[in-house]
């Protein structure tokens, strides 16, 4: 398996999953070596935006 943002392979890593629930089921968005590249890919993508949990 290969990090989702940088495409390193993770083996060497501890590495970081992110799944997410959608109509009931888990589906995995994405697997990074570190939180560097999943913060990296979270402002690419903009997955985070609109997903505070603070209203
Ligand atoms: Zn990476």
């Amino acid at each position: 398996m290969n990090c989702t943002y940088c495409g390193e392979g993770l083996a060497a890593y501890d590495p970081v999953f992110v799944d997410r629930e959608r109509d009931g089921e888990r589906t995995e968005e994405g697997a990074f070596c570190n939180y560097g590249c999943l913060s990296a890919w979270l402002d690419e993508t903009e997955a985070a935006t609109g997903a505070c949990c603070r209203i």
